[in-house]
């Protein structure tokens, strides 16, 4: 799934390309759970209510991207497994997954912008700005890893007492972090994944909040980890996947002490650990 610098990486790509635009026309072909549209909207139709609609800016709050449209309304996507969002030559025939086609005015003659998602778990919902931050899935977003601050991370994991690999997995705790991201911060910063949170040092805790950071910008500046089928909006893959140490590394020796990392269940999600150095 996209994590905190794929999403990033598609937001920057999505401003590059067609923030300042305005639709003209969304065709859709998606399943009923692929789209929302809010109660305020009545009975008016997805691609509707997107008509002639400007895309002010796009921004993200945790994995969500929000596109900030003129008329106080507001384009809310998940990419979950699958979804991506393409900026492509509209001759490129439609693909059988591509669930909505968004064309634009004149400044984007030849292009558009497609979302595709093969699995189908990814969201395009529309709201009305003073009904979208009440909604479930953006409500309850825990801290962005950039804007804790260090007294903030330490009150955070003293709060509470869970193992720490499925509490940096849980959004509402803290918002961005996936699977490979979280396996990656706790082998930098030499932590057990199921050491509970209130047992970190303080020590510790430094240096995880400074390697969450540290991995989330390098991350970003390659344009996020492909590991499956992500992309930019470019259609093309990020390179972080070559800079990783302990996600999807089992069986491969630990980079400082040779240890086979190892793959273990904990909290029905994969973790990827070196039992020798992260023993903390
Ligand atoms: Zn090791």
């Amino acid at each position: 799934m996209p994590e905190l610098p794929e999403v990033e990486t598609v937001v920057r790509g999505l401003n590059d390309t067609v923030a300042g635009r305005t639709i003209v026309r969304v065709r859709t072909n998606a399943p009923k759970t692929s789209i929302v549209t809010g109660k305020s909207f009545g009975k008016n139709s997805f691609s509707s209510i997107l008509k002639n609609k400007t895309i002010l800016n796009v921004t993200r709050r945790g994995k969500n991207i929000l596109f900030e449209l003129s008329g106080d309304i507001t384009l809310w996507a998940h990419l979950k497994m699958t979804g991506r969002f393409l900026y492509l030559d509209s001759k490129i025939p439609v693909d059988k997954h591509d669930l909505a086609i968004f064309d634009f005015d004149k400044k984007s003659v030849g292009y558009h912008l497609r979302f595709n998602d093969v699995r189908r778990f990814g969201r395009l919902r529309l709201f009305a700005n003073d009904q979208l931050w009440q909604q479930p899935g953006l409500a309850k977003l825990g801290p962005e890893p950039f804007d804790i601050s260090l007294e903030e991370f330490i009150r955070l994991f003293r709060s509470s007492s869970r193992m720490v690999k499925p509490a940096l997995l849980d959004q509402s705790f803290m918002a961005g972090i996936g699977n490979i991201y979280a396996d990656e911060s706790l082998y930098f910063s030499k932590i057990h994944p199921r050491k509970l949170t209130n047992k970190i040092s303080k020590r510790k805790l430094t240096e995880l909040r400074l390697h969450i950071n540290k991995i989330l910008k390098k991350a970003i500046k390659h344009m996020g980890s492909s590991v499956d089928n992500y992309a930019g909006v470019n259609g093309k893959p990020g390179t972080y996947q070559k800079y990783l140490k302990a996600y999807g590394k089992s069986g491969e020796p630990c980079s400082r002490c040779r240890t086979k990392i190892i793959r273990e269940v904990i909290g029905s999600r994969a973790a990827h650990y070196c039992p020798r150095c992260q023993q903390a």
